[in-house]
C-alpha cells in the first residue's frame, strides 16, 4: 500500500522506515527533507541511499490537498482553495506584513458548531482533516512560497512563514489528535521549528481540550469570546451551553499555569447592535478583569444570508477605548484580503457562491485529469 509521507509525524516515520528495514536515523533525514526543506519529489534527496529513494518511489508518496485555486490580493495577501475529497475545499491564507508571515489554516471541513456570525458554521460539518491536510497546508505554502521567491531572484529564500493560526475553516480542538500531531512537526527543530508563541490555536472554547492542549503541547491560545455574558454568548455560540463562561474561564486560567509567561488572546468580533454596547464593554472589562489577556476585536465579515451586521468603525474605536481605559489590552483586527474573499476566520466566505464555485472548479479539475475536452 502507498503511504502518503505527510501523514506521518515523527514516530511514524521512524516506523515506516523501520518497517521497510532501514536504519531509524533514516527517519530524521525524511523529516528534515520533507519538512524543513519542504521538498516534494524522492529524487532530490540527495543523501538517502539509492535503493531507499527506489523503495520510496514504489511505497510512498508526497502528496498535499490538490490546489483548486490560488489568489492574491491588493494588499499581498494570498489564498489558496484546496481540495480535501471530491465534494469538500479547504481555505488557507497567507498573511506577509514587514516583520512576519502569518498562515492561517484550517483543521476541518465545514464545523459543527454553528455560531451564528460564521459562515463555516453556516455549511454544517464535513469531516475532521487528516493530519496530512494539515501539515500540507503549512508544507504547500512555505514550498509555493519559497519557489516564487527564488523565481523573483532570491536565491536562498529562508524561511517564508513565521507564525501560524489555526484560524481557518472549522473547530482545531475537536480534531485533536491530528491538531496535535501538526503542531508537534511545527515545533519540533528537526521539522518547521517554529516557536511555541507563534503558533496560535484558536477554540470556541471545547473546555476538556483545552485542558488536554495544555498538557500535549502549550501553544499560544486565542478564545473566541465574542459575548461577555452567557445569555447572549449562548445565543449566538451554542457551544456555550455545554461550557459556559465560568468553565471557560476557569479553563483560560489552568491554561495560563502551563505557560505562566502567556497570556490568552480573546477573540471578539463586532456585531452591531448586538454585542457593542457601553454595558457590553464594561461586562466585559469586568469578566477579564484578573486574568492575563489580550482583547482583538474583529470587524465582523457579512456574507450573505448573515444575520449581524458590522459594527461602525466609531463603535469599535469606542468600544476598544472602554477597554483600554480600564487596563485591558484590546487591538483591532487589520481586515485583510478583502477583494479575494480572505479575511481570517471568515474563510469560507460567500457560502452559497463558493459552494457551487468549488463544486465547478472539482468537476472542472477532475475532467482535465481524466482528458475530457472543455
Ligand atoms: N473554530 C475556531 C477557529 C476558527 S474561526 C474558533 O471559533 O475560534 C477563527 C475566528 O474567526 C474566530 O474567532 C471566529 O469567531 C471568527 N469569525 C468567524 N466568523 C467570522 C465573521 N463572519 N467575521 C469575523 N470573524 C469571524
Ligand atoms: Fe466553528 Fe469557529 Fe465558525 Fe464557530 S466560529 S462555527 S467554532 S469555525
Amino acid at each position: 500500500m502507498t503511504v502518503n509521507l505527510l501523514d506521518l509525524d515523527a514516530q511514524g516515520l521512524v516506523e515506516f522506515v523501520t518497517g521497510a528495514g532501514q536504519k531509524p536515523f533514516r527517519a530524521r533525514q525524511l523529516l528534515h527533507w520533507l519538512h524543513q526543506g519542504c521538498v516534494g519529489e524522492f529524487a532530490q534527496m540527495t543523501d538517502l541511499a539509492r535503493e531507499f529513494r527506489d523503495m520510496l518511489e514504489r511505497d510512498a508518496v508526497i502528496r498535499a490537498p490538490a490546489v483548486v485555486s490560488d489568489s492574491t490580493a491588493a494588499d499581498g495577501t494570498r489564498k489558496w482553495l484546496l481540495q480535501v475529497g471530491t465534494a469538500n475545499a479547504i481555505e488557507t491564507v497567507f498573511i506577509p506584513e514587514t516583520d512576519r508571515g502569518t498562515l492561517c489554516i484550517s483543521t476541518q471541513a465545514g464545523c459543527a458548531l454553528d455560531c451564528g456570525f460564521c459562515s463555516t458554521g453556516k455549511q454544517g460539518f464535513n469531516r475532521n482533516l487528516g493530519l496530512g491536510e494539515i501539515i500540507g497546508q503549512l508544507w504547500w505554502a512555505e514550498r509555493t512560497l519559497r519557489a516564487d521567491a527564488c523565481a523573483a531572484g532570491d536565491a536562498q529564500p529562508g524561511r517564508m512563514i513565521s507564525n501560524v493560526v489555526f484560524m481557518g475553516m472549522g473547530e482545531p480542538l475537536l480534531n485533536f489528535d491530528n491538531v496535535v500531531s501538526a503542531l508537534r512537526l511545527m515545533l519540533d527543530d528537526h521539522a518547521y521549528g517554529l516557536s511555541r508563541r507563534r503558533v496560535t490555536v484558536s477554540t470556541s472554547g471545547i473546555v476538556p481540550f483545552i485542558d488536554r492542549l495544555a498538557e500535549a503541547c502549550p501553544v499560544s491560545l486565542a478564545v473566541s469570546l465574542h459575548a461577555p455574558t452567557d445569555a447572549l454568548r449562548d445565543r449566538i455560540m451554542p457551544i456555550n451551553r455545554k461550557y459556559p463562561l465560568r468553565d471557560l474561564m476557569a479553563a483560560c486560567r489552568r491554561y495560563l499555569r502551563h505557560s505562566p509567561r502567556d497570556s490568552i488572546m480573546f477573540e471578539y468580533v463586532m456585531l452591531a447592535g448586538v454585542n457593542d454596547r457601553d454595558e457590553d464593554a464594561q461586562a466585559l472589562v469586568a469578566l477579564l478583569r484578573d486574568i492575563p489577556c489580550k482583547v482583538n476585536l474583529i470587524p465582523f465579515n457579512p456574507f450573505p444570508a448573515a444575520d449581524f451586521a458590522r459594527s461602525s468603525r466609531d463603535t469599535i474605536r469606542h468600544f476598544a477605548e472602554q477597554l483600554t481605559a480600564a487596563g485591558l489590552i484590546a487591538t483591532t483586527r487589520k481586515t485583510r484580503g478583502d477583494d479575494i474573499d480572505a479575511a481570517c476566520g471568515q474563510l469560507a466566505g460567500r457560502i452559497e457562491d463558493r459552494t457551487r464555485r468549488v463544486e465547478r472548479l472539482v468537476r472542472r479539475e477532475s475532467a482535465r485529469v481524466a482528458g475530457v475536452p472543455q
